[in-house]
Formats: C-alpha cells, sequence, structure tokens
C-alpha cells in the first residue's frame, strides 16, 4: 500500500482499515501526491524526535501525537474501534466504540 521506499508505513488491516505507521514514514509524500480523495497531509518541519509543537495536546490524547516529516491521514478513530472490541461492543453501532465521546 505504501509507495514510498519505506514500505509498510502505510498498510491494510484484516479488517479492511488503512492505517499509518508513522515510525516506517520516510515522508517522501508520494501517496499525498497519488492519493485521489486529498486525504493526506504532510507534517512540515524535518523529522526528528523532537514532538510536532502543532499536535495538540488536548482532545484525544489516547491517539498516538504524530512526528514531525511523515504525512497523516484520518484514523478511522482506529482506537476506539479496537478498544470497543476489545470490551464486546460493536463499531458503527455502539456509540463508544465509534464516535467521540
Ligand atoms: S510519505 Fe510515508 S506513507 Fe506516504 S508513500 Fe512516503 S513513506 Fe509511504
Amino acid at each position: 500500500m505504501c509507495l514510498g521506499v519505506s514500505r509498510g508505513a502505510t498498510y491494510e488491516r484484516d479488517d479492511g482499515l488503512v492505517i499509518m505507521n508513522y515510525d516506517k514514514c520516510i515522508g517522501c509524500r508520494y501517496c499525498e501526491v497519488a492519493c485521489p480523495y486529498g486525504a493526506r497531509a504532510f507534517n512540515w518541519e524535518e523529522r526528528g524526535d523532537d514532538p510536532n509543537p502543532r499536535a495538540p495536546e488536548w482532545g484525544t490524547p489516547e491517539v498516538e501525537r504524530r512526528p514531525r516529516g511523515v504525512i497523516e491521514k484520518c484514523t478511522f478513530c482506529v482506537h476506539r474501534i479496537d478498544g470497543g472490541l476489545a470490551q464486546g461492543l460493536r463499531p458503527g453501532v455502539d456509540p463508544e466504540a465509534t464516535r467521540p465521546a
């Protein structure tokens, strides 16, 4: 799925969700250009270990903060889906496993 040299930065889970592994993204931006939906955005600044100062610390603290120099996209709130499944809930049906509180 990932178009860049760093294969595996974007991958499809068994349930069909396409998500990112930011640790593998090298920020080549090929996927940003190729995406027909314009759904990808580049986190500007050089890649480094410093947290991105533009990423808010409020809102959804359970979501990993995106580092600089990588592509980001919608996560499908995968943390809520996985958390809901772990509790026996049905994502898309049970609100606690579907949308932000
Ligand atoms: S920017 Fe990252 S996710 Fe996109 S193609 Fe390049 S390595 Fe893959």
